[in-house]
């Protein structure tokens, strides 16, 4: 594997476009989490400026011990102070409570922002494997070292704390700077000349930036080096998660998948390892910067506790001011060494903004029209598909090609061929997740692209061979809302052929569909998911249904039962239905047999027997083979 800071520089942004990228991403979180901003901003505040009173009472205390020694003064003080840090703690702590539940927003906020662009974006975009890859990508550097919007919030602190610290700082060392050595101090009075003052400012605002730069260099490394971090980051960690699985228990049994995961995970010379290109680059050039970067503000320390010693030994202040000076002016320079880090995170973290807002930015091509798809009393609608080609991006071969047919609402029609036929693409075309590369699919009339998108949708309820559950509810999975109704919820389940099932349930609908989130909670098996799958599509009441492969789970009692009640299951909707097993299509009243991605035949299932050479009695054939007596 080769790694270098040079590979990752193709990567690297100006200064400007950091900044301005970084700025847009900061209007965006303003905008879609205000209140983690404002708590955190006031969080920082407080806690920026509250150690300075600290600092201040006991530079009071020390004088007065050193000083006056008055009991009556040491008590008042002592007294002040611990009040004013049982208010400072009290307060700190309301505040840091509030920016804390605050931002537990952050993570669902920032979910939910590529959630709804997921659903926005063209389906189309949203299959490609470019997408995809991207969309792995931000996630991958996100979940890894919080590069993007995590790194941004974090760089937002750093950004402004220390401008509170110096602000603070400024006023506790201004006695500092204006302080004299008394004139019988007789050598020392040199120390009062400019020369010293203008050294110490150099020093003060000249190390910090030494010493962040130092530290920025070695936080480039893994900034751009952050690909193959990634990418051994989940060979390592998917050992971790998919160990645990239940589902890959078997493989992990038979195979020993073990052994091999942990190769990576011990190999010493994998990334992390303690032969690792970090490693190496920890004991080499990143360590290396780290330690002149300390050492740098170490010096800087040492010649800060120098100088006001020395002032002190002159006479200029008291024993208390020099506790208080060197507080103050160790808070200033750590606070502008932070400042100035900043500027080094944002720089390292401005691609990773960028590659987020190429993926927020992502635009939509597929025009999307305003007609209404009125959602019909009479449910009459008629969809034609007029000589429809597709082609899926970037393959060469057709997947459908010139499609002809009508139907209309309340007809059932079943759609059948082998694998690679063209039977999903062809619901996929009806539902419009994609448009056709040739001719056009018509609804009562009119080309589909011309409807409202949303609305079109609206009008189908479909069953995709990988539909996905989700761990609520049962009631809430049938809704796919929060909201429900409990009568319609049941009434679904049981045209589905889950009511026997759910008899069984202690806590009825309410039942959580996963042990793992609740002690009342079911695991459910491959057929009784694809039950709750078609009551969730009964449920959404669109008078157009399409159930993919619907009964491939279910046993094939189940799978009778099923068809003995699809006419009530279905009821007076437009049905359209793939499936293998040619016996569940003979109920239905028009037949569509696929094959390489036309339609070679269609009718009824007598009708279509006839024809004995063709594709529909040939499937019958093979399939019936297994169930006769012979
Ligand atoms: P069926 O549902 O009949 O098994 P599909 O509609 O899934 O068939 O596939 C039809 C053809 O389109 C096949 O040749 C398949 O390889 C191809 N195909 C399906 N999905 C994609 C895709 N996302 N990208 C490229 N080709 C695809």
């Amino acid at each position: 594997m080769v790694i270098s800071m040079k590979k990752g520089k193709n990567t690297w942004m100006s200064g400007k476009d950091s900044a301005a990228i970084t700025l847009r991403a900061f209007r965006l979180l303003c905008r879609i989490y205000p209140g983690v901003i404002i708590s955190m901003i006031a969080n920082i505040i407080w806690n920026a400026l509250t150690p300075y009173v600290g600092i201040w009472f006991s530079a009071q205390i020390i004088g007065e011990l050193a000083g006056g020694r008055s009991s009556e003064a040491l008590k008042k003080l002592v007294l002040a102070s611990l009040a004013c840090a049982a208010v400072i703690s009290l307060v700190g702590g309301i505040i840091g409570r509030w920016a804390n539940a605050e931002s537990r927003k952050t993570w669902f906020a920032e979910q939910y922002l590529f959630v709804s662009k997921n659903l926005d974006m063209d389906f189309v975009r949203l299959d490609r494997s470019e997408t995809q890859k991207l969309l792995h990508t931000i996630e991958a550097s996100r979940n890894n070292s919080g590069w993007g919007f995590p790194r941004l919030l974090w760089s937002l602190q750093d950004l402004i704390a220390p401008v509170f610290s110096v602000l603070g700082g400024f006023v506790l060392v201004i006695s500092f700077f204006t302080s004299r050595v008394p004139d019988g101090a007789g050598r020392w009075i040199i120390l009062d000349n400019p020369v010293f003052l203008v050294l110490l400012i150099v020093i003060m605002l000249g190390m910090p930036c030494v010493s962040s730069l130092l530290a920025n260099q070695s936080g480039k490394y893994y900034a751009v080096n952050n690909a193959e971090h990634s990418l051994e980051n989940n060979r390592f960690s998917w050992f971790g998660h998919k160990g645990h699985d239940r589902k890959a228990a078997g493989d992990m049994r038979i195979y020993r998948i073990d052994k091999m995961c942990m190769k990576y995970g011990l190999d010493r010379k994998s990334l992390f390892s303690s032969q690792g290109y970090f490693a190496n680059l920890a004991r080499g050039k990143i360590g290396l910067l780290n330690l002149a970067s300390n050492t740098v503000s170490y010096i800087f320390m040492l010649l800060v506790y120098l100088f006001v010693c020395l002032k002190a030994w002159a006479g200029a202040f008291g024993i208390g001011e020099i506790t208080q000076y060197i507080g103050a002016l160790s808070n200033i320079a750590g606070s502008m060494g932070r400042f100035l880090k900043v500027w080094g995170d944002i720089r390292n973290n401005a691609p990773f903004l960028k590659q987020t807002f190429e993926y927020l930015d992502m635009p939509n091509d597929m025009y999307q029209g305003s007609l209404t798809t009125e959602k019909r009393a009479d449910g009459d609608y008629e969809v034609e598909f007029r000589n429809v080609s597709f082609r899926y991006p970037g393959a060469d071969n057709w997947a459908l090609r010139n499609i002809s047919l009508k139907f209309r609402v309340g007809e059932h029609l079943a759609v059948v061929g082998c694998n690679g036929s063209g039977k999903t693409t062809f619901i996929k075309l009806l539902c419009r997740l994609y448009d056709p590369t040739e001719g056009e699919i018509l609804l009562n009339g009119i080309d589909i692209r011309k409807y409202n998108y949303r609305q079109y949708m609206a009008i189908f309820a479909v069953v995709f061979q990988d539909f996905k559950l989700f761990p609520y509810t049962l009631a809430e999975n049938v809704a796919a809302s929060g909201q429900f109704d409990s009568e319609k919820v049941r009434d679904c389940l049981q045209k589905a052929g889950f009511g026997e099932r759910l008899e069984e349930m202690k806590d009825g609908i309410s039942t959580y569909l996963t042990k793992k989130r609740n002690d009342n909670g079911v695991d459910i098996s491959g057929g009784e998911a694809q039950k709750i799958a078609i009551a969730r599509a009964l449920y959404k009441d669109a008078p157009f249904i399409l159930l993919d492969e619907p009964t491939a789970a279910l046993d094939p009692l189940a799978e009778a039962e099923v068809y003995a009640r699809f006419h009530s299951i279905v009821g007076g909707r437009t049905a359209v239905y793939i499936s293998h097993r040619l016996s569940s299509c003979r109920f239905c009243d028009k037949i569509l047999v696929f094959s390489e991605g036309r339609i070679v035949q269609q009718g009824a299932h007598e009708g279509l027997m006839l024809e004995e050479k063709g594709v529909y009695a040939a499937l019958w054939n093979a399939q019936a083979q297994y169930y006769s007596e012979k």
